[in-house]
């Protein structure tokens, strides 16, 4: 549990990966990224470091689902209602 965390932090700073790409990666199911997410905030934190998530995007209209928090891709736009949805990134720095 602890090593997958860490080897998340170490993916997320040396690039920015959307949950899928994490998830491809370690060899671990979508999933189990969004649960280890909030344990990762806080393990960032205890070495200094912030973890940035940059905000899923509708591909259609360019909305940014910016005021969300949670890790996971939002299902569908509010503004134009399409489903093709950028999911959100994540960095550490
Ligand atoms: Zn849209």
């Amino acid at each position: 549990m602890a090593t997958i965390r860490k080897q998340i932090i170490r993916l997320l700073e040396t690039q920015e990966c959307d949950a899928r790409m994490i998830s491809q990666c370690l060899k671990i199911r979508e999933k189990e990224v969004y649960e280890h997410m909030p344990h990762i905030t806080r393990s960032a934190a205890a070495i200094k470091k912030r973890l940035m998530i940059i905000p899923a995007e509708c591909n259609s209209c360019g909305y940014q689902f910016k005021d969300r928090t949670k890790a996971a891709t939002p299902g569908r736009c509010p503004k134009c209602k399409k489903e093709r949805i950028e999911p959100p990134r994540f960095k550490i720095r």
